[in-house]
């Protein structure tokens, strides 16, 4: 892979912005550098612009090294990064799975960058060589997501090697439920694929959606990349310091994840005794596909007794479908009761 090919000739040529933390990192008790207010001690400093030390951290979680991580304002900002580092605007395009989670097509179109979908089969998998035949000379990203929104599946493992060895561009899986799914992550391979970019993010199992926390990991040179088009303090310091405490509670979030586990197989027993549910999909997500005899109608039904499901009735493949979150004990409960009553 020719990574200075795929990147945009601007982006390769100019310079990054150098803020004064950048210049200084050494030990020092006088910092008449930045600009900052002195008076307002504790939040009055510019934050780390790399945020080496939640890296650090994070490093010893993922089984990663810090450079090969990108953190950003939840995975929106690599998801849009990596449309603005490589994709020339009205010239290069996107080919990416269908259906799949929202952002990517949002995130291309903002960019003016064109995007081209591959339905899934049947079994909601990835048939690679249709994915590949979609590519052209200047596509230049496939977005993949495993396990895939709002589907729920793990991508055929076969079937992303394929791509990962045939596509001379840039491949992102999209990890963001990953957590839910039995030693799947490809973050593993990094070192055997230039060309991949994994996301994950604080959002699901970590339960930190509020926080705005994610994760990209890629190559050394991906990462500078990034680091080169991100605003230079993406991440503020009440997140790095906060993220930094709750990755103490890994067996807390695995105990979340057993519990969430344990919900859905709840969900999909309860779901599949009721005479309007048509099928239930497989899942290795936190949230279930379900397709029902009359979509709009139960997802207003349930709706007007204050429980929202995302009603996913007009995306491909979905016709029918509503995606349902597993939630609390209680939340289950009171869902599958208020399905029954109907
Ligand atoms: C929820 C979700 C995310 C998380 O996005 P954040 O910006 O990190 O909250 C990313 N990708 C997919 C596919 C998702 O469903």
């Amino acid at each position: 892979m020719d990574l200075q090919k795929l990147v945009r000739k601007n982006v390769w040529n100019m310079k990054a912005y150098s803020s004064a933390r950048d210049e200084f990192k050494g030990e020092a008790s006088v910092f008449l550098d930045a600009n900052e207010n002195p008076l307002n001690d504790r939040y009055n400093r510019y934050p780390d612009p790399l945020q080496w030390k939640l890296k650090e951290k994070i490093s010893t979680v993922k089984g990663v090294h810090p450079e090969n991580i990108f953190l950003g304002n939840g995975s929106d900002e690599p998801i849009d990064l990596v449309i603005r580092v490589f994709c020339e605007p009205r010239i290069d395009n996107i080919v990416a799975i269908d259906p799949t989670y929202g952002m990517y097509e949002v995130c291309a179109n903002v960019n003016d960058v064109e995007y081209r979908k591959v339905l899934l089969n049947e079994n909601f998998d990835l048939d690679a060589d249709a994915l590949l035949a979609k590519t052209d000379d200047n596509t230049k990203l496939i977005f993949l997501c495993s396990p895939n929104n709002p589907t729920g599946n793990l991508m055929n493992r076969e079937a992303v090697e394929k791509v990962l060895n045939n596509f001379k561009g840039i491949v992102i899986v999209d990890e963001a439920y990953i957590d839910f799914a039995a030693d799947a992550t490809w973050i593993n391979d990094l070192g055997n694929y230039p060309n991949l970019i994994i996301l994950q993010t604080f959002s699901k199992a970590w339960g930190l959606a509020a926080v705005r926390l994610g994760m990209a990991f890629a190559s050394p040179e991906i990462i500078k990349l990034f680091n080169k088009v991100k605003y230079p303090y993406n991440v503020n310091i009440l997140t790095q310091n906060f993220v930094i405490d709750e990755l103490d509670k890994l067996s807390l979030r695995k105990e979340w994840v057993e519990t969430l586990l344990k919900g859905r197989a709840f969900l999909v027993e309860e779901l599949s005794k009721l005479s309007f549910v048509e099928k239930i999909y497989p899942t290795d997500s936190n949230f279930v596909l379900v397709k029902v005899n009359d979509a709009n109608g139960i997802y207003k039904k349930l709706a007007d007794k204050g429980v929202i499901v995302r009603n996913r009735n007009s995306v491909s493949l979905c016709a029918g479908c509503l995606r349902i979150t597993v939630g609390t004990d209680q939340e289950n409960k009171i869902l599958i009761e208020t399905l029954q009553s109907f």
